[in-house]
Parts: C-alpha cells; sequence; structure tokens
C-alpha cells in the first residue's frame, strides 16, 4: 500500500508533465482514497470502463485519456455528470497521464511500439510539437509492405489502413501513437521508408502517395493499450500494490 500523494510524487518525476503542453490535466483528475492498494489501467476513462474496474475492487483508476479536455464544455452534466458521480460515490482516484506517456522512453505508448514490433530506436519526431513525443528508427530486418501489415495484425491484433506509396523493402521507419497522422510529413522530411500512426485523416492518404511514404493506420486505441499498462505493472512492482488492466476494445 502507498499512500496517493507518495504515488503522485513518484510520477511527476517519473513522467515530468510539466514539460508538455498537453489538451488535459496530467495526474490526479478526481481525488478518491488517500491509499492505493487496487489499482487498475485502461486507455479510456470509459462509462464501460468505470464499471469493469469497479467490479475489481479498484481504489484507483490510471487512465491515457481522462477528463476536461480542453475547449471541452465545462459543466458537469450527462456523461460527464455519470462518470464523475461513480468515481466520486465509490471515493475512487482517477489519475490520468496523456502526453508524458505517449513519450516516456520506456513505458512510454511509443517506447512499448518499438519493443512490440523490434524496432531500433535512433530519434524522435515531433510534430509541431516540443517535446518530441513519436520515435523514428529501423525495422529490425528489411520489410515489404504486406509483411509490416501482417505484422500489425498478429502483434496489435488489428487490421492496418495501409497506403502504399513505394514498394521498396522498408528499412526505416517514423511512428507515434493515437491520432499523430500529421507527422507523417515529417517523416517523410526524414526519409523514412513509412510511418505508422493510429489514426488516418482524408488527406493523410494524398499526402503519403505525394510524398512517397508508406503509411500504416494501425488503431489509435490499440497503439495505446500498451503505455498505460506498463505504467500500471511498473507502479505494482514498485510498491507492492496490486495492478490489473482492462482492454474495452475500441475499433478506432
Ligand atoms: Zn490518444
Amino acid at each position: 500500500m502507498i499512500t496517493r500523494t507518495e504515488c503522485l510524487t513518484y510520477l511527476e518525476t517519473l513522467l515530468e508533465p510539466n514539460r508538455f503542453q498537453d489538451y488535459c490535466p496530467n495526474g490526479l483528475q478526481v481525488a478518491g482514497r488517500e491509499q492505493i492498494e487496487n489499482l487498475v489501467s485502461g486507455v479510456t476513462a470509459s462509462q464501460e470502463l468505470l464499471d469493469a474496474a469497479l467490479d475489481l475492487g479498484a481504489d484507483t483508476l490510471l487512465v491515457h485519456h481522462g477528463y476536461f479536455w480542453r475547449g471541452e464544455d465545462p459543466r458537469i452534466i450527462g456523461i460527464k455528470q455519470r462518470r464523475l458521480k461513480q468515481l466520486l460515490i465509490n471515493d475512487v482516484n482517477l489519475i490520468a497521464y496523456h502526453l508524458p506517456l505517449d513519450a516516456h522512453p520506456s513505458l512510454g505508448n511509443n517506447a512499448q511500439l518499438a519493443d512490440l514490433f523490434e524496432l531500433e530506436v535512433d530519434g524522435r519526431i515531433s510534430g509541431t510539437g516540443d517535446p518530441a513525443i513519436g520515435l523514428c528508427g529501423c525495422f529490425s530486418q528489411e520489410k515489404s509492405v504486406p509483411e509490416f501489415a501482417d505484422n500489425i495484425r498478429q502483434v496489435l491484433a488489428r487490421e492496418p489502413l495501409v497506403i502504399q506509396a513505394h514498394d521498396r523493402p522498408m528499412t526505416t521507419i517514423g511512428w507515434c501513437s493515437g491520432a499523430a497522422q500529421g507527422y507523417i510529413e515529417q517523416a517523410a522530411e526524414l526519409g523514412l521508408d513509412a510511418f505508422m500512426s493510429g489514426e488516418i485523416s482524408e488527406q493523410t492518404v494524398h499526402l503519403a502517395r505525394e510524398l512517397g511514404i508508406n503509411y500504416f493506420a494501425a488503431g489509435h486505441h490499440a497503439t495505446e493499450r500498451y503505455g498505460v499498462k506498463a505504467l500500471g505493472q511498473h507502479l505494482a512492482e514498485q510498491f507492492g500494490i496490486q495492478h490489473q488492466s482492462i482492454d474495452i476494445d475500441n475499433p478506432v
């Protein structure tokens, strides 16, 4: 067991949220119990995840996508009221880390993708953001487009949407989890053979084709399952608390 304050102090040092200009508050978003014993993690603090976490007896929910996004309606009504009420009635902490958890060099979503796909990291891709969140590097061995698409199917259990712009064997790739399809231009500027993110926009197709870089949309949710799970496991090992991760499937 640890106190919530100890846990949050540790997370601040580990993830350095103050380095990021984020779209939401990082750290404690909803205060529940003072003690943390039973941690549940998941990608998005949806009603379904809240219900599942409470069924497991969670005192703390750790997520990548929490609440209070920039520009959203601040009123506590509707879906937001129901979710917050459930957390508060049950005295459950909600802890959320967004960009700091994409970027962390070992526990982050992008570092976890490097491990899962055996990608060698040799740099970062930032898009327009600072600090840089995405990564770039090399495949462990040359890959064709069908080979890497198959790899994504196996590793993420997700059918990728692939925009093929060339049929050279691929040796270099950039990647950034979630909705980072806009980083494709920087990936092309770096001369990479491929770029992978979660989502795809209509214009991404034209950018990929005209920039001559293969694009793999592997799912926003599917590319962001692994950071929060790794962070939960890390906290469990560090502090001897229980941790369970829940995957509420999301096809996007
Ligand atoms: Zn995301």
